[in-house]
């Protein structure tokens, strides 16, 4: 894959009026161009003269024109984050002031920067591998605690690691049968097919493993989705804003549709709900809210998890049964709402007909959540979630990649089993490889790449 030469150039903060903003400048010529347009204070001092890794209080002028009082910060590759020499500009944060610097460091040779860049030229480097930097992007995206760790996980290296080995060792197997073939004098591999189905059945048992993380991996990453439902007046729209409270709601538009807010997500301790169709729960007051088993029907094949609400003053009736039936095998949470006041129904009426958790809460005195958050967790997390040596598989790039290679491997013992030539083996041993190395980006075209990076933000 071609390396660019040139120095590129772009503003790495976010375009909004802030304390600070940053342009940043990487490639042979970051040095020689910041040396053009910075002056020290001290008329003698010259950038190219200082050490790597320092910081130089000064202005920035185009010609005679002074454009921001800056600190400048001078890093030398191959230890920044590109792997080229990178100086840092420190500019005021006001929206006109970084474009200038950023205006002037063009207009001195360096080119602006596409989407991802920088993190480009890291992977090009070698400095990081592919699963590494996409989990930059997962870093600067992370939608709760959970997704944050998981994704700082995968930079220090986590995917990289796992690949690394199960790749590892079918490379070595691939190697072994080769030179075997090459020198059958002197390395016989009559009868290793039963050697190598061993590590061939080793190395699906840790692509399973892995591929076992991703459906955890994808609600850490984007959320739990949930839907409320229940019939009316029973608290669903309390329990919704309770959960929600001011703080903790993001809420997204969603583009193309005419009911304003479709999906939200609401943090709670660490992990993400997907709130479905929250529209028909906060318009419920102007609308003839839909019933509990409408709702409970349109979203129980599509949601992670329902949370059924009863009106625990209220006894039930057919509406209700007709609910848990369409909910019975779906992960489900039963909450018995206006548990602050006198209760009709009772857990064990409920427990005979549904086996989901059963918690007693009140939506309009915050009642119960924590109890309800901790179940969320059990349901789906067994409980705590410690990232200190799992690694969840967040990617569908990989996880599709991982799956090619599982296929590979079993074409491996599917040969072995009709007793097939050894080089029969090699060509799935290979292909595994080559799968495994999409992940890893040992192998993988400069489309993908260029793809993968595109999604990118400006300055990254
Ligand atoms: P929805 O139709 O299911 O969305 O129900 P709402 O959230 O609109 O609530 C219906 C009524 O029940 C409102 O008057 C709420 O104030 C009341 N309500 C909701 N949750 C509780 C609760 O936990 N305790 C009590 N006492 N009232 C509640
Ligand atoms: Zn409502």
């Amino acid at each position: 894959m071609r390396l660019d030469e040139d120095t590129i150039a772009a503003i790495s903060t976010a375009m909004s009026p802030s304390g600070i903003g940053i342009v940043r400048i990487s490639g042979s010529d970051a040095v020689s161009i910041a040396e053009q347009i910075y002056h020290s204070p001290n008329r003698n001092k010259k950038l190219s003269g200082q050490l790597s890794h320092t910081i130089h209080y000064g202005w920035i002028k185009d010609g005679d024109d002074f454009v921001d009082e800056v600190l400048l910060m001078l890093m030398r590759g191959p230890h920044t984050y590109t792997g080229e020499d990178t100086v840092e500009i420190n500019c005021h944060g006001g929206i006109l002031s970084v474009k200038k610097v950023l205006e002037t460091v063009i207009n001195h040779g360096a080119r602006p920067a596409e989407p991802g860049e920088f993190t480009k030229r890291a992977f090009l480097r070698g400095r990081i591998d592919l699963s590494q930097a996409e989990a930059v992007m997962d870093v600067i995206s992370a939608k709760n605690d959970y997704a944050l760790k998981n994704s700082l996980g995968q930079l220090k290296g986590s995917v990289l690691e796992k690949i690394k080995d199960i790749r590892g060792a079918i490379l070595y197997e691939d190697a072994y049968i080769e030179s075997a073939l090459d020198d059958p004098e002197h390395i016989n591999i009559d009868g290793y097919g039963c050697k190598l189905k061993n590590i061939v059945d080793e190395q699906i048992k840790k692509i399973d493993k892995l591929l076992s993380t991703a459906g955890e991996g994808k609600m850490i990453q984007e959320g739990i989705k949930t839907v409320i439902v229940g019939k009316p007046n029973v608290g669903k729209s309390s329990l919704l804003n309770l959960l929600a409270g001011e703080e903790k709601a993001i809420v997204t538009d969603v583009a193309g549709t005419t009911r304003d807010i479709l999906e939200e997500t609401i943090n709670l301790q660490g992990i993400s709900l997907k709130m479905l169709d929250t529209a028909g729960i906060r318009e419920a007051s102007d609308k003839v809210e839909q019933i509990g088993v409408e709702r409970a029907k349109k979203h129980a094949k599509d949601a992670d998890l329902i949370l059924y609400v009863i009106d625990a003053n209220v006894v039930l009736d057919d509406n209700d049964r007709d609910i848990m039936e369409l909910i019975c095998d779906k992960k489900s949470i039963v909450l018995l709402n206006k548990s602050d006041l006198d209760c009709v129904v009772e857990k064990e009426d409920i427990e005979s007909i549904l086996k989901v958790p059963i918690l007693s809460v009140s939506a309009k005195k915050g009642l119960g959540i924590e109890e309800l958050e901790n179940t969320i967790k059990d349901l789906f997390f067994n409980g705590e979630i410690s990232f200190n040596d799992e690694v969840y598989i967040t990617n569908e790039r990989h996880k599709k990649s991982l799956q090619d290679a599982r296929k590979s491997l079993e074409l491996v013992e599917e040969s072995i089993r009709l007793n097939m030539p050894e080089d029969f083996f090699t060509i799935d041993l290979v292909n595994a490889c080559e799968s495994l190395g999409e992940i890893t980006g040992e192998s993988v075209g400069e489309d993908l790449v260029n793809e993968i990076f595109s999604k990118f933000c400006t300055g990254k």
